[in-house]
Order: C-alpha cells, then sequence, then structure tokens
C-alpha cells in the first residue's frame, strides 16, 4: 500500500511519457530564447508559451497550480523563483529565470533555465555559470545506492564552500510524476549519507536556487514572487531526471534551449 508521503517510483514506460513531457517543455523554453530581448513584454511571451504547449496536446502544469496564473514563471534578477509574468519590458543587462511545467498522458515534466539577456557583468555571468554546473554537480550524485543528501551535499558544497553564493533553504526539488510535486523533497543544501536511499525508477527535479548576495529571501505580497532580501540577482536551473541502474538518465534536455540562444543575438550563451 502506498501512503500520502511515500515516493512513487515509476515503470520504464512512465519514465518515456515523463521524457515526452519534459522535452515539451524544454522546446518551450527554446521557443522563449527565440523571443527575449530588450523590449519584450513578459505576458506575450507567456501567451505564446501556453499556445505552443497546448498546440502539442498538452496542458501548462502551472497555470491553475494552486491558483498560479500563469504558463511560466519568469523571474527576473532579483527575482528567485515564482514570478509572475507581467508586462515590465525585458532590458538589456536583465538575467531571467524561467520555469516551465506542463501535463500531458498522466504526468507532468518540469524544467528551468535563467536567460542572460544582452551583456551582464562577468560576476552574474559566473553566478549563472556556476548554477548549473552546481545542478550537474547533484545530478552525477543521483546513483543508486546514494543517499538523497548526497545530491544536496554536492549542490550545496559547490555553490556555498567553492563558491561562496547562497543557496535558497526555503524552496526545494522535488519528485515528479502523476503529480508535479511528489515526495521526497530535494534539498538543496545537507549532509552527505543522509536521508532516502536511492532506487530505480525514483524521478526527480532537482533545482537549485543560487544568489549573488546572501541566501535569505523573501515573499512579495502577491503571495507568489520570491525575491532575494538583498536584492542582488538569483540563478535557477532544473533538470528532472530518473535513476536508473546505469545511472542518472536526465530527461529534460537543456541543449534544445541552448541551440536557440545560440541563434539570438539579444541574449548572451552563459
Ligand atoms: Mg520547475
Ligand atoms: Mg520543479
Amino acid at each position: 500500500m502506498r501512503g500520502r508521503n511515500s515516493v512513487y517510483y515509476k515503470t520504464s514506460e512512465e519514465i518515456e511519457i515523463l521524457r515526452e513531457n519534459c522535452l515539451l517543455v524544454c522546446k518551450t523554453h527554446a521557443l522563449v530564447a527565440s523571443l527575449l530581448k530588450p523590449g519584450v513584454n513578459p505576458l506575450d511571451i507567456d501567451k505564446k508559451a501556453e499556445e505552443f504547449i497546448r498546440d502539442h496536446n498538452a496542458k501548462p502544469g502551472f497555470k491553475g497550480y494552486r491558483g498560479f496564473p500563469a504558463t511560466l514563471c519568469f523571474s527576473p534578477n532579483a527575482v528567485v523563483v515564482h514570478g509572475i509574468p507581467s508586462n515590465v519590458e525585458v532590458k538589456t543587462g536583465d538575467i531571467v529565470s524561467v520555469d516551465c511545467g506542463v501535463e500531458a498522458n498522466g504526468f507532468f515534466g518540469d524544467a528551468a533555465y535563467t536567460f542572460i539577456v544582452g551583456e551582464v557583468d562577468d560576476s552574474v555571468r559566473r553566478l549563472c555559470q556556476v548554477t548549473r554546473e552546481s545542478l550537474y554537480r547533484g545530478i552525477n550524485k543521483a546513483v543508486v545506492g546514494n543517499r538523497l543528501g548526497d545530491i544536496s551535499h554536492a549542490i550545496q558544497d559547490y555553490a556555498e564552500k567553492e563558491n561562496g553564493y547562497g543557496i535558497v533553504r526555503e524552496l526545494v526539488g522535488h519528485g515528479i510524476g502523476k503529480s508535479l510535486h511528489e515526495p521526497p523533497d530535494v534539498p538543496n543544501f545537507g549532509k552527505k549519507g543522509r536521508g532516502i536511499l536511492l532506487k530505480e525508477g525514483l524521478v526527480l527535479a532537482i533545482e537549485p536556487m543560487v544568489n549573488l548576495g546572501k541566501r535569505h529571501v523573501q515573499q512579495l505580497n502577491d503571495g507568489w514572487t520570491i525575491i532575494t532580501s538583498d536584492r542582488k540577482p538569483s540563478a535557477h536551473y532544473e533538470h528532472s531526471i530518473a535513476i536508473t541502474q546505469s545511472g542518472p538518465d536526465i530527461l529534460s534536455d537543456h541543449s534544445i534551449i541552448e541551440e536557440e540562444i545560440k541563434k539570438n543575438p539579444e541574449l548572451s550563451e552563459i
């Protein structure tokens, strides 16, 4: 019997559905990458993302989730996550963290990417590089026989100890499957050798949120937007991954997004 708080391990067929959904998420991010430029209205991008997802026989995974009003979380600069797209235009020098989910065939998909619009200070580019690398450091520990804390520790160790950034504590990664957020929580901080044993069929959304300054965050009065307390920039990269006997299987694919970034002269590569 499966209790409310127990982990749901996926079959290989279910993992293939999740992969298909995660690829649609990344194609939606690629569409965002083709549209992002100074002066663009985030509400227009959100509308096009929703149409794109629906044209692919899927539903936006976030719209309506606990009342969230949009298809994308659109989080510029000091906004960490859960920004609501508004008609505040994108500017050159912004970094924009975009998070997207979809639902199709009874399962979700989830991935996030931080885009650089125009040119930014080296310190901000480095924040993006380190955040993305911390995600891969975590994924590398997502192997059968390790524990959840090995993933968390690898992320924290790289971003905080090696690079001196602030890891957000209040928001964490999660299991993903028939629900957008399933057990277990996947913190981006923790101790090696702690937490549940990683087994084949566990599917996790791993998503470090890393601040240039201090780790502390606040929620705005809209009930969603999470922003750094010191108003310094924050970055966010997310993959959904499956744990298999042959190692971590990354279901989402950032290369689809990065190909589109290369084609858009208004964006910089990380
Ligand atoms: Mg996400
Ligand atoms: Mg997520």
